[in-house]
């Protein structure tokens, strides 16, 4: 651990410290000061409200770092998948992993102490039939993801998850597409993989759009199954789309059936998503059949 990482654990421990302070200061003015003291009931509700307040303060702080601190992961494999897009495999360590649906998602925490919640969202992108190993397609963004390619194998690791309900489990649509937006692919590539190592039957279509030709990952796989390739800045001598994965990409590759039965699960950036979701609809795939999973957060 860094000299850094411990200023950091010690910045949060107060944080939490002073979190609980002010849950119980609160309590004590509100149950012993002026009128909302003055009914046992309310007081007696005040009570349970800071019992749940100190409650997921110790289970934030305390109780979820120690579950994770007993079940460690290591780090098998780093691997450039392209210029900006990682691959980084991990296994557990004395302990069996965990069970996950193909589509969620974990909060990874590379190389810090669980106290730390130095921890960033990632999709998983293996299949839950490929073993207890856990593989994650990690696009450089910012100040975590931009040292993917510095870490290295053996570092110990913490999930925290499985999380999400990206999932085609249930599902008795006669066929699914997977339209992915750049590192959008890593859910649906797990789905995909399931799909695959389960035996699936059901017909399945990739859509898979990004910018430049560089930055399409996982290529000799995908080749295996029925991908459309979408470049908005494609080479001179490109046989795929061409454009966004927009409105009348969708209506150039996909068929009346497929827009009102298949099932839709969709990953990728803000933009594609929304135009997707609503170009799907507008054709009469009724809500539940689209799937989406969203990385962005603001
Ligand atoms: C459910 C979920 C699943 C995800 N799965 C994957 C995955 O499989 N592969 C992958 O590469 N990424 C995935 N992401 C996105 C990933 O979590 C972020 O790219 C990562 O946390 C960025 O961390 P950082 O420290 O590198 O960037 P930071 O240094 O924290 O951020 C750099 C800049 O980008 C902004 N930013 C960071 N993350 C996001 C975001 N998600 N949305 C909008 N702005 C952001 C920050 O505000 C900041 O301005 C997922 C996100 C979610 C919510």
């Amino acid at each position: 651990r860094t000299q850094l990482d411990f200023k950091y654990e010690t910045w949060r421990l107060l944080h939490g410290i002073g979190a609980l302070l002010i849950a119980v200061l609160l309590l004590h003015h509100t149950v012993s000061a002026g009128r909302y003291g003055s009914q046992p009931v309310i007081t007696w509700v005040w009570l349970a409200m800071t019992g749940v307040a100190v409650g997921s303060l110790l289970s934030v702080y305390l109780l979820v770092p120690l579950l994770q601190k007993a079940r460690p992961w290591r780090v098998t494999s780093v691997t450039q998948l392209t210029s900006e897009q990682w691959e980084l495999t991990v296994k557990p360590e004395g302990h069996r992993g965990f069970d996950f649906k193909a589509g969620q998602f974990v909060w990874l925490n590379v190389g810090h102490s669980p106290f730390s919640m130095k921890e960033n969202p990632f999709s998983i992108c293996s299949a839950p039939a490929s073993g207890a190993e856990i593989t994650f397609m990690i696009r450089e963004l910012g100040d975590f993801t931009r040292t993917i390619g510095q870490v290295k194998p053996g570092t110990v690791a913490y999930l925290d998850g499985p999380y999400g309900n990206l999932s085609v489990e249930g599902r008795d649509e006669p066929g699914i597409a997977l339209i992915a937006g750049g590192v959008g692919l890593a859910p649906l590539l797990s789905i995909l993989r399931q799909l695959r190592l389960s035996g699936d039957a059901r017909k399945v279509r990739v859509l898979y759009g990004n910018r430049v030709v560089d930055q399409i990952a996982n290529r000799d796989e995908l080749n295996a199954d029925d991908v459309v390739y979408g470049l908005s800045e494609p080479p001179e001598a490109w046989a795929g789309e061409t454009g966004l994965i927009d409105a009348a990409l969708l209506d150039r590759v996909l068929s009346e059936t497929e827009f009102s039965e298949w099932l839709f699960v969709m990953c990728g950036p803000r933009g594609m998503m929304d135009g997707v979701e609503d170009h799907l609809m507008s054709r009469g795939t009724p809500s539940h059949r689209i799937l989406s999973e969203r990385f962005n957060y603001d």
